[in-house]
């Protein structure tokens, strides 16, 4: 299995005392290495392309990324900061996820991981937000449809928070289903029952606060899995965040690394039913590094088919 990664990941900082810090994604990195896993392949991920990026965000959102010059650094909201790589960084975390589309569907590989930071699934097609530039899960899902006319794509968030920029991005676009499932009222507050996109396209489970993973796997035995084995998704990919779990600083739910395990064994099921096994995954969010390291081990074991 490919994992996509890039040195400027680890370079974009959004200042001092930052959760979404680059000691995030070297705990992932080296929980990976650590974990011993059979036939991980570690991938420099290339940057997107604008043709890439204009299939999910306006231009002028684009050019605000990429074309200010930042020294130092730049603020863009109370939570989100640029500095010198952060361009870099949200351009390779998005080509990783569009490249490894492309793995997944000319058939080298069955299954890639994108270990990349700044997270994506709050850019809107027009804003950066919530620590994220480019929302790299929707970019990959655009360029699944666009570039290899796949009808059905299926986007999977599990990230604590909703993922009001794929939301938006995919609203009208009946070819991606977003599935979600968050803590309930929390940042950035989207994410209701009632959302459900123009064309019935997505599917919100907000969680109350404390909920466990005993009630994450009813939720998607009953609602979730079920809608998105009736989609019959040709391809996967997954919003992996794991703020859910019950060390996170930043969110209330209460979800251990076993439970990753059990839903990205859920995802690999309906994968290997409908999408030829094809599934790319994302990281997202994800505050606790200890959380981190054994989430992430717990996810990439899954999508290995490791018992
Ligand atoms: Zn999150």
């Amino acid at each position: 299995m490919r994992v996509y990664t890039h040195p400027a990941c680890l370079r974009h900082d959004a200042g001092p005392g930052h959760p979404e810090s680059p000691a995030r994604l070297r705990a992932v990195l080296d929980a990976i290495d650590a974990a011993g896993l059979p036939g991980i392949e570690r991938i420099e991920a290339p940057p997107a392309s604008r043709m890439q990026l204009l299939r999910a965000h306006s231009p002028a959102h684009i050019a605000r990324v990429l074309d200010v010059p930042v020294d130092g650094q730049r603020r863009i909201d109370a939570d989100t900061a640029m500095n010198a790589h952060s361009a870099e960084a949200a351009l390779r975390a998005a080509g990783a996820v569009c490249a490894a589309v492309d793995a997944v569907i000319d058939g080298r590989e069955k299954r890639a991981f994108c270990a990349v930071r700044p997270p994506g699934h709050h850019a809107t097609r027009d804003e950066s937000m919530g620590f994220c530039l480019f929302n790299s899960a929707a970019v990959g899902a655009m360029h699944a449809i666009g570039v290899h006319r796949l009808e059905r794509v299926a986007v999977v968030d599990f990230d604590v928070h909703h993922g009001n920029g794929t939301q938006d991005i995919v609203w009208d676009e009946p070819r991606v289903f977003y599935l979600s499932s968050h803590q309930h009222a929390i940042y950035p507050g989207t994410g209701q029952r009632d959302e459900r996109g123009s064309r019935g396209n997505v599917l919100n489970a907000p969680l109350r606060e404390g909920s466990d993973g005993e009630v994450m796997r009813r939720v998607y035995a009953d609602r979730l899995l079920p809608a998105l084995d009736d989609f019959r998704p040709q391809l996967l990919i997954i919003s992996a965040g794991f703020d859910a779990h019950r060390l996170d600083p930043l969110a209330g739910l209460n979800f251990a690394a076993d439970d990753y395990a059990w839903l990205t064994r859920e995802l690999v099921v309906i994968a290997n039913r409908h999408a030829g096994s094809r599934i790319v995954s994302t990281l997202e969010g994800g505050y606790s590094l200890t959380a981190l390291r054994e989430s992430t081990v717990a996810h990439l074991r899954a999508l290995l088919e490791l018992p």
